[in-house]
């Protein structure tokens, strides 16, 4: 409560409450969310360079134990959440996953597993599935062997993918294949859409890369031409129309070329937060990205809801009240709700500022041709993700 007190703006200690109150009653209007994303840990064997981790990544010492997401976990099942993402970095690479699946089944979770898959086998599998799995989802970086290694940074990755997907279907598990696109892999669209059907997928979700934490860096050697997205756009509607009943489509387009923002997070602070390795509850997975802000923890002597409701992190950016001009009389606002915040620090320097993806951000024309430039320049090299904060591409794929 005295952070939010202190991070009020208002002259005196009457107003500060009045304040206090507004911004109660606002987070009291938005319930628990449904569904919580737990990021069990940072650690990973790939290293793609789009990874939505944070630069700066938790090291394993400071992930939280087995007891202590056991009690996350019941903790948010008691206050209404229905469904657990298990993610990462890599959650498979937690010994202790198949306990913590069991123990957010035995509290009434609904289970997803969000991997890369490239250290599961057919037992693990069949271990997460008898402790109560409910869904799998598999991240791809294409259909082509060669090239999707290459953008892993894991040789071999391709073929335990589709191993660990025929797996998934084998034990009756539904699948959803995410493929994450950009300039170097969008020629690959129509072969990953079919390659989602004969895996057997329920879902696919073609998600162009959002540049933020990793993909910021590689932005210049990941960022698509305006004519690869027209395509895209094309074949993604060709493709739900053919397959309706069959295969669902999720589409993300980046929004540097966007005219308005997308709503992030469907607004901050108002349908979802995630839980960092360490136990930060953060309202956006690349909210560190963020420097400068305090996030509470699940370690801390706070209750979750406490930390949803009251903390300064999640009121910061909540509702319409601390937005500028150009949002501010804007009637798209509560459509919105002023689009990215880690995009706008990473853009402008200041996450209260209108996400450079709107056209009437003064930033927009600025970015809209830096993509235009970066995405006809020569770049092609990434800079993998690891701990060492990346290792550039060398050898002969880069370009
Ligand atoms: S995006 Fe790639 S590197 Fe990042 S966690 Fe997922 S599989 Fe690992
Ligand atoms: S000015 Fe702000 S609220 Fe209006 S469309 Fe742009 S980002 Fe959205």
């Amino acid at each position: 409560m005295s952070d939010v007190l202190a991070n009020s703006k208002a002259a005196d200690p009457g107003d500060s409450l009045a304040v206090l109150e507004k911004q109660r009653s606002l987070a009291e209007t938005f319930g628990i969310p449904l569904a919580v994303l737990a990021e069990l840990t940072h650690r990973c064997p790939l290293q793609c360079p789009y990874c939505s981790n944070p630069v700066e990544l938790d090291r394993a010492g400071s992930e939280l134990s087995t007891e202590e997401w056991k009690r996350v976990l019941s903790e948010l099942a008691e206050i209404g959440v229905l469904q657990i993402h298990f993610s990462g970095g890599e959650p498979t690479a937690r010994k202790d996953l198949v306990e913590l699946v069991r123990h957010a089944s035995g509290v009434g979770l609904y289970t997803n597993l969000i991997t890369s898959a490239v250290l599961l086998t057919r037992d693990k599998l069949s271990a997460l599935a008898d402790a109560g799995l409910c869904h799998v989802q598999i991240s791809f970086q294409g259909t082509e062997t060669a090239p999707a290694d290459r953008v892993a940074g894991y040789k071999g990755a391709q073929h335990r993918k589709i191993e660990a997907a025929k797996w998934t279907r084998e034990l009756d598990l539904p699948l959803t294949v995410n493929a994450v696109m950009h300039r170097q892999n969008l020629h690959e669209l129509p072969e990953i859409i079919q390659m989602a059907v004969d895996l057997d997928a329920d879902r696919l979700e073609v998600a162009n890369v959002q540049y933020y934490g990793w993909a910021l860096k590689n932005r210049a050697a990941l960022m698509p031409t305006l004519a690869q997205l027209e395509e895209t756009t094309r074949i993604v509607e060709e493709a739900r129309e053919r397959l309706k009943g069959s295969l669902a489509i999720d589409y993300v387009v980046p929004d540097y070329y966007a005219l308005r923002p997308k709503k992030c997070m469907g607004g901050w602070g108002r349908q979802f937060f995630n839980i960092s390795p360490s136990g930060k509850v953060l309202p956006c997975h690349a909210a560190e990205s963020i420097t400068g802000m305090q996030f509470e923890s699940v370690r801390s002597n706070h209750s979750i809801t406490w930390i949803w409701q009251h903390s300064e992190a999640f009121n910061r950016y909540r509702g319409t009240a601390w937005m500028p001009e150009p949002c501010k009389s804007c009637e798209f606002r509560e459509v919105d709700f002023g689009g990215c915040r880690c995009q706008a620090f990473a853009l402008t320097g200041d996450a209260g500022n209108t996400d450079p993806a709107c056209a009437l951000s003064p930033m927009h024309e600025t970015i809209f041709k830096q993509a235009q430039r970066e995405a006809e320049g020569e770049t092609n090299r990434f800079i993998y993700r690891n701990f060492a904060g990346g290792t550039p591409e060398t050898g002969e794929n880069g370009g």
